[in-house]
């Protein structure tokens, strides 16, 4: 709206200021007055005061500036306009603003009411302010305001973001006058501080629910990894918001249930939700757990369509996505073309580089983000890290470890921990990665002894592999893997015996395996096979490619390899399944099913074995197919009869 000196005269001022849209607008419009040296009534200021205090897009700098210097607007009205405007922003200095306002009404002699202390106590709830609101509080019953049923939710929920739900309760059992306000906001504090329980047995109680109320109680659940017992509630609720879907999403995601959370997905589609970013940047995380490319490029294509620009969040979820599905072309694309490249970017870009074999030009973008005078957090150096460990550089690796904790100032945590004695293992540096984790100064976790033994795997170290491997067997019984790996070395090394009694304590233990699963995503839609599969519907055609390939390679030389395999299927599926492992099975279905010369794309669960390396490497030169597997630990770019691992995985 173009706004002239002329048009203005204090007569059209009012309907002026209602024609503004936006904060460029109001500032105009004010600058108009200021230049024609007209007074400032009241009513011409309580729009840009309101505006620029409540807007999403306002400016609450600008709001303080005019409360503070003109007299005019020294009303209560606008005071608290201006708290309310301050508790809605998190920012830092939120609460001090709000105190110098609080401050000016008593230098004003004007009573603060109700709404004031209202505001006052969500600004406190913001910044964990306990003392200063518990002095607010005081005031509130000093000046016999307790009654107000908005003052007393916002005790109640002030307390309850402070972590003292005893006082939250107090004030709600006092309360003459609860609403369903009232009531969310204790579950709220339940739940923030961990009482589930508590939270649904004042849910049941409730004499009446909102959205809120079912919505709190849905986060909450998922918060503590009750994913069914979320999605019950999430089922039974009678009508749901944005949030509730959003809550329920990225719940499956983040708690490792991609396939739950891409179908919740599309259910939300089909009722024709609106698709905000926190949704899809949990169905991109979930696509990357899966490796469910087309359902990645359908959300890419969609933010192309519906947004100006894809903000730094959604571009680096995309990066990695693109990355962890093994195209990194793609996601390098993305990152070429992100119009703010910041540390999120950067990282997804650097850490998808260096799990795609790429960790030279890995390396060489941390170096361009550090140039660029963007500070790496603790996520950047994991991915560095990572690229040391898969180029095998052993002191550049150091190099960053130390600088990062030294020169950063950056906390070095079990993750960072881990990749050092990846670092070292991998280079076969055996013994000085267990002297690195003797001089940790926090507690080694079964990831970091984890890695150590993968290592020993990789370099056959037998003897180390016992005393690692039988330590985490005892420390971590239930994680199948462990006792996998362990077993397969002995394996390996000719230790049939000592595999065994491994393979029975695991048994003993009752320790269920997960079963290695490949899937592959052909037209939209994911197939998944497990060993010696029967299920799929072209069952017959995938078994008679896959006989035809092991033709085709043993012509240029495939033999079975059958050391350390052995372990790798299941009990019931020791007949000589080696020959239809998961990954065989997708790679028949992806030969049969996708145009010729195009790529195969699979995702194991768990790791790939020797066999099925060889036998795909040969695949890759003879039907002249690039194969990408993604598997437990790391990619393989299959192409012209090599693997990108250079077989050492
Ligand atoms: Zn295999
Ligand atoms: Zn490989």
């Amino acid at each position: 709206m173009p706004i002239k000196p002329s048009h203005l005269n204090p007569h059209n001022l009012i309907s002026f200021f209602q024609k503004c849209k936006s904060m460029t607008d109001f500032k105009q419009a004010h600058a108009c007055l200021i230049i024609r040296g007209l007074s400032h009534p009241p009513p011409s200021l309580r729009p840009i005061i309101s505006f620029a205090s409540l807007d999403p897009s306002g400016d609450i700098d600008y709001a303080l500036l005019l409360l503070f210097h003109t007299p005019s607007s020294r009303t209560l009205f606008l005071f608290n306009t201006v708290i309310r405007g301050l508790a809605r922003r998190c920012c830092l200095d939120s609460l001090s603003n709000a105190l110098l306002v609080f401050d000016r009404i008593h230098e004003l002699y004007l009573a603060p009411n109700n709404f004031t202390f209202t505001f006052l106590l969500q600004t406190c709830a913001n910044s964990l302010a306990l003392s200063l609101g518990q002095q607010f509080h005081s005031m509130v019953v000093k000046n016999s305001i307790r009654g107000d049923v908005f003052v007393g939710n916002s005790i109640i929920q002030f307390y309850s973001v402070c972590g003292r739900l005893d006082d939250a309760q107090r004030v709600f059992d006092e309360s003459n006058e609860l609403d369903v306000v009232s009531w969310n906001s204790l579950i709220n504090g339940c739940v923030r501080n961990g009482k589930i329980s508590d939270a649904l047995k004042l849910f049941n109680k409730m004499p009446e629910r909102n959205t809120v109320s079912w919505n709190s109680l849905i986060s909450g659940l998922v918060k503590f990894g009750c994913l069914d017992n979320a999605r019950q509630i999430f089922d039974e609720m009678p009508t749901r918001n944005l949030v509730t879907w959003v809550a329920m999403i990225s719940g499956y995601s983040q708690n490792g249930r991609p396939k739950e959370a891409v179908a919740l997905f599309e259910e939300m589609q089909l009722f024709g939700w609106e698709l905000n970013d926190a949704v899809l940047v949990s169905v991109l995380s979930a696509c990357s757990q899966l490796g469910a490319l087309s359902h990645g490029i359908w959300i890419h294509t969609y933010l192309q369509k519906n947004r100006n620009k894809i903000d730094s969040i959604l571009s680096a979820a995309l990066i990695d996505m693109y990355a962890k599905c093994g195209s990194i072309n793609l996601a390098m694309q993305v990152f070429g073309s992100s119009f703010l490249k910041d540390v999120f970017t950067y990282t997804a870009a650097i850490y998808g580089l260096a799990i795609n074999g790429h960790g030279e030009e890995s390396l060489c973008l941390f170096e361009r983000m550090k140039d660029e005078g963007i500070r790496p957090d603790r996520i950047s150096y994991i991915a560095v890290l990572c690229a040391c460990s898969h180029t095998g550089q052993v002191e550049k690796g150091f190099y960053y470890f130390n600088t990062m904790v030294n020169v950063q100032g950056i906390k070095a945590e079990l993750d960072h921990y881990a990749c050092m004695v990846d670092l070292l293992g991998r280079a076969g540096l055996l013994e000085e990665a267990e002297r690195f984790i003797a001089s940790m100064p926090i507690k080694p976790d079964n990831v970091v002894w984890g890695a150590l033994l993968g290592a020993c795997r990789i370099h056959n170290d037998v003897e180390m592999a016992q005393r690692v491997g039988n330590f985490l067997i005892e420390s971590d019984w239930d994680h199948d893997g462990r006792y996998i790996l362990l077993s397969n070395i002995y394996v390996e090394s000719n230790k049939g015996d000592d595999a065994e009694e491994v393979r029975k304590t695991m048994r003993r233990r009752r320790i269920k395996r997960v079963p290695g699963s490949s899937s592959i995503e052909v037209n939209g839609v994911v197939h998944e096979f497990v060993a010696g599969d029967r299920s799929h519907e072209k069952t017959d055609e995938i078994y008679l490619a896959w006989e035809e390939i092991v033709r085709e390679i043993r012509k240029v030389g495939h033999t079975a390899e059958t050391k350390g395999v052995v372990f790798d299927v299941d009990e019931e599926e020791k007949e000589g399944l080696v020959g239809y492992h998961s990954e065989k099975l997708a790679v028949a279905f992806g030969l049969i099913s996708t145009e010729p010369g195009s790529l195969i794309r699979i995702v194991k669960n768990i790791r790939i074995c020797r066999d099925c390396h060889s036998a795909i490497k040969l695949f890759s030169m003879v039907f002249k197919r690039k194969v990408v597997v993604r598997d437990r630990i790391r990619f393989h770019h299959f192409e012209g009869g090599s693997c990108s691992c250079m077989d050492y995985w």
